[in-house]
């Protein structure tokens, strides 16, 4: 793992700001999905390249005239 030599502190609300730089250097734009993973006592972002076309999710997705939609999205169509 390479270290940015990046300090950024957690808000109240827990959330911690990418810099600029990271952010353009690792291609992520505003609203992307990212997935949290734990590896020992690091925490890693990966971004997620497919994903849920209404609430952001990966899980369990299908994919609908070119677009992924989740298990949970799609019972929700199915329910209205
Ligand atoms: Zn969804």
């Amino acid at each position: 793992m390479k270290s940015t030599g990046i300090v950024r502190r957690i808000d109240e609300l827990g959330r911690v700001v990418l810099p600029i730089e990271l952010r353009r250097t690792m291609n992520l734009e505003v609203r992307d999905p990212v997935e949290i993973f734990m590896e020992g006592d690091s925490i890693v972002l990966r971004k997620v390249e497919s994903a849920c076309l209404f609430c952001g999710g990966i899980r369990q997705l299908t994919e609908f005239r070119g677009k992924q939609i989740c298990s949970d999205c799609l019972r929700q169509l199915k329910e209205k």
